[in-house]
């Protein structure tokens, strides 16, 4: 049970946490987050999460009254508050109330917010799953602002036609999807992954230095054509860990069946995820 969030740097009950009718995150889509996971306790990889949400606000030019210390104390203060020994954290930055609804306020909203453990449907590891291209960049695609128009409104295509999420391209090349990072497999095992125009995901960091041990890795935007004579392709994110592509629009990855590269993968993640787990634990 979920009984409390932070709101501007206070523990809070829960059903006290919303933002005003003249907030920009609202009125103008000025808004970051950002998503992290507690396993047994230990809130995942919270300096790279927080890192991101640092460096998102700065682009955005949104001025943070906490710095990464304090806000580090908020996340261990709201899990303690809450048990939380399996959850999600969100972060949500807006641009706050503004007198004229649409220049920023002075300071931002700072909402911490505490959620059960999202559920994954661990079919999609057996079976793999669809993707359906769509023309799209999004804005500044280095900064997790919380714009999701686009995957929200091609819901309904997408539950048509049995496919996950929209795949974003320019034409030529694959960036990345609504809310996960892409990454092809070559025949001959190289993966190749975006570098430059998509928001750096901390589960596509973790899988691409664990990749690097193993396989040689090119950091270029995949082109479409390559999806033709691809061996796997993949996507990375917080709550799906790595999860396999199997088909993109009418194309078939592959075998059309969930590769090895992609669960070898998701083993090694899952390792390394307990390694984490072990070393923040405090020994007793
Ligand atoms: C959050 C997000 C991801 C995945 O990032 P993780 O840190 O691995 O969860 C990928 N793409 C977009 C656009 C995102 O918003």
């Amino acid at each position: 049970m979920i009984r409390y969030h932070m709101i501007n740097g206070e523990l809070a009950p829960a059903a006290e946490a919303s933002v005003h009718v003249t907030d920009l995150g609202l009125l103008r889509g000025y808004a970051i987050f950002d998503y992290l996971l507690t396993r047994e306790g230990q809130p995942m990889f919270l300096d790279d999460y927080l890192s991101r949400l640092l460096r998102s606000a700065e682009l955005l030019r949104l001025d943070l009254p906490f710095d990464r210390q304090e806000l580090r104390r908020q996340v261990l203060q709201l899990v303690q508050a809450n048990e939380m020994r399996e959850g999600g954290i969100r972060f949500l930055v807006t641009g706050g109330p503004s007198p004229d609804g649409y220049t920023p306020a002075a300071t931002p909203t700072v909402l911490i917010l505490a959620h059960p453990m999202p559920r994954f449907d661990p079919q999609t590891y057996e079976q793999g799953t669809r993707l359906l291209l769509y023309e799209y960049r999004r804005d500044i695609p280095e900064v997790k602002t919380t714009n999701y128009i686009i995957g929200i409104y091609q819901l309904p295509r997408l539950q048509a036609a049995g496919a996950s999420e929209v795949l974003y391209h320019d034409g030529r090349h694959i960036f990345e999807t609504t809310r996960s990072n892409f990454f092809v497999v070559k025949k001959d095992g190289t993966i190749v992954t975006a570098e430059q125009g998509v928001l750096k995901g901390i589960t596509r960091k973790n899988v691409l230095r664990l990749a690097q041990e193993e396989f040689p890795v090119e950091l270029r935007p995949p082109a479409i054509d390559e999806l033709h004579d691809a061996a796997e392709a993949f996507v990375t994110s917080t709550i799906k860990r790595v999860a396999p592509v199997v088909q993109v629009d009418d194309i078939v990855i592959g075998s059309g069946r969930p590769g090895p590269v992609a669960a070898h993968l998701r083993e090694k993640l899952i390792a390394f995820e307990q390694q984490y787990i072990a070393r923040a634990a405090p020994s007793s």
